[in-house]
């Protein structure tokens, strides 16, 4: 199944005409999970076709301003259209507080948990994981990462006339006879690759991150500036593009696109080609870009 991912906001600290701020959303099996939740994340996914109704969880990098004030507007929203199902909020420590301060303790279809690097969350056939960034004390990145396994070719199966307990046979067993011919597992399944999506929140270049990312097939990296502000960057534990593409070769991922760009830098192609002598497949993220996994 096709994975969606839409970029809400791709900009840093303030919004500009062109940015909102940080969040991109996944759509996986009907459901749509936020990776942070920047001003104005709602009317964004009304924009572009994601049901702001449909969002199950939203998993926060930390809890700056940039990244989390999309969240009493949309909250706002559900709890005028009666919302019932409840929707998670899982952020570093002080998340529960935050959360509580923006919206009131009493949103009876809040679940918001503080949680830390090495949690888990199992969203059926699909895990979001959360590893160390180095930006502010317990600040996360998140993976995004699909169960792989054997997996039935439907044509195949369809063919040979395979249906209902024929599957646990083969399954069991190895083999199954069907209309006197015997069908080997391996004839009729593939292997299926998980697919990986990593979140970086905002970081500088940080080794975990790396390590989390290996073979990821899109990598989200904040890149909030280029090497004209290395100094700036450094202090404010943030990532230049070149930080970024490092991480992104390190980390051998298939693609790499910077989100949580800086309003100073207008001319994108400059921006890209500062990490492309590093990392060739890169991209700089607009609002609204969509990327089909
Ligand atoms: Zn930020
Ligand atoms: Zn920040």
């Amino acid at each position: 199944m096709t994975l969606r991912l839409v970029v809400l906001g791709s900009g840093a600290a303030v919004p500009s005409p062109e940015r909102s701020l940080t969040s991109v959303a996944m759509r996986y099996e009907g459901d749509v999970y936020l990776f942070d939740c920047g001003e104005g994340a709602q009317r964004q996914m009304m924009k572009c076709g994601i049901s702001y109704a449909k969002v199950k969880a939203i998993f926060l990098s930390h809890l700056h301003g940039d990244h989390i004030f999309g969240i009493p507007g949309l909250v706002y929203t559900l709890r005028i259209s009666e919302r019932v199902d409840p929707l998670l909020i899982f952020g570093p420590p002080g998340t529960k507080k935050r959360v509580a301060e923006l919206v009131g303790a009493d949103v009876d279809f809040l679940k918001v948990e503080d949680i830390s690097a090495g949690w888990a969350h199992d969203i059926g056939g699909a895990e979001i994981g959360a590893f160390e960034t180095s930006h502010k004390p317990g600040s996360l990145g998140y993976v995004f990462e699909e169960e792989k396994g054997l997996r039935f070719d439907k044509e195949k199966c369809e063919s040979l006339g395979m249906k209902g307990r024929v599957f646990k046979t083969i399954q069991e067993k190895g083999e199954v006879t069907i209309k006197g011919r015997t069908v080997k597992i391996a004839d009729v399944t593939y292997m299926k690759e998980g697919k990986k999506i990593v979140f970086s929140g905002d970081t500088e270049y940080s080794k975990s991150l790396v390590k989390a990312a290996a073979g990821a097939d899109v990598l989200f990296h904040e890149a909030t500036f280029m090497e004209d502000m290395r100094a700036k960057a450094g202090e404010d534990k943030h990532s230049t593009v070149k930080d970024a593409a490092k991480a992104a070769k390190e980390a051998k991922v298939k693609k790499l696109i910077l989100y949580h760009i800086g309003n100073r830098y207008k001319d994108m192609a400059a921006f890209e080609a500062e990490g492309k002598g590093i990392f060739r497949d890169l991209e700089a993220a607009r609002d609204r870009m969509e990327i089909l996994v």
